[in-house]
């Protein structure tokens, strides 16, 4: 079956509540143009109920950017996958390489996210990339084979279909980001599809790969064409609706003269 190519951002810690609503209204709009494409957004968690409220009915799904594992407990600070969800989330993004660098998250841990994530019925979006220093020696497979085997560690082939990957590579992210060579782009989509087929068999083949890190106006349509990228991630040149909408017309005219997504 072919799938809705696969559109989303993450606002890190980005929008006030104003600006939220603004960005949401204009997207359920924009969603309504471009049905060939599943959008999704990943607001900060305290705006999914809000959100969720105003998104119902709308082609666009909701993510939250983090959560905890466990269902409560005394973990002050931390949101329960269970709140999560019930706040309207449909995604739960996991391990974006912010939280890996900055708050240690583990592969171990981000595993048992997913098994949450997929018990509380939201799509698991495990992030893998590799750093720089990983790519400077040479091994980026190795690094993110080892991200998604333990990462996916105990998922049956049966809730695969619901995973979600990203492939963000550290050093292609954010202002300081290099963005990436798209023919690069391919050779891992390759790896990580490879890898999820041997995990999972055919299900495996149905899980779609996002590519995410600098993406823009103006290396969008290089990027998605590859083989093996179902989707694009988007941070900083989503955040602006004035440029998501020039991204979704360039993949639109892209997408008109052949390729209409992924599986
Ligand atoms: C990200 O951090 O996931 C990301 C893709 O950011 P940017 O597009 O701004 O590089």
């Amino acid at each position: 079956v072919m799938q809705r190519f696969l559109l989303g951002t993450n606002w890190k810690m980005h929008k006030n509540f104003s600006e939220a609503l603004d960005y949401t209204a204009k997207l359920r709009i924009l969603a309504e143009a471009y049905p060939e494409y599943q959008y999704f957004i990943i607001p900060p968690a305290l705006y999914l109920q809000e959100l969720g409220k105003r998104m119902a009915g709308s082609l666009v799904l909701l993510g939250a950017q983090n959560m905890h594992w466990l269902d409560e407990g005394d973990f002050t600070g931390e949101l329960s996958p269970a709140w999560i969800a019930d706040c309207g989330a449909q995604i739960a993004e996991l391990g974006h390489s912010e939280r890996r660098q900055f708050y240690n998250e583990n592969d171990y841990d981000l595993n048992r996210k997913v098994h949450a994530a997929l018990h509380y019925g939201m799509r698991p979006l495990l992030c893998v990339g590799e750093s720089a220093q990983e790519k400077m020696y040479g091994i980026t497979e190795e690094a993110l084979r080892r991200q998604l085997k333990i990462g996916l560690f105990g998922v049956v082939p049966k809730d695969a279909s619901r995973v979600w990957i990203a492939y963000e590579p550290v050093w292609a992210i954010g202002a300081s980001g290099v963005p990436a060579d798209p023919a690069y782009v391919e050779q891992v989509h390759a790896v990580l599809h490879d890898c999820l087929v041997e995990l999972f068999g055919e299900r495996g083949r149905g899980i779609p790969v996002l590519y995410g890190g600098s993406v823009n106006q103006e290396n969008c349509v290089a990027l998605a064409e590859r083989k093996g990228v179902d989707g694009l991630f988007i941070g900083r040149a989503a955040w602006d609706m004035e440029k998501f909408k020039t991204i979704s017309e360039q993949l639109h005219a892209y997408f008109n003269t052949g390729k209409l997504g992924y599986g």
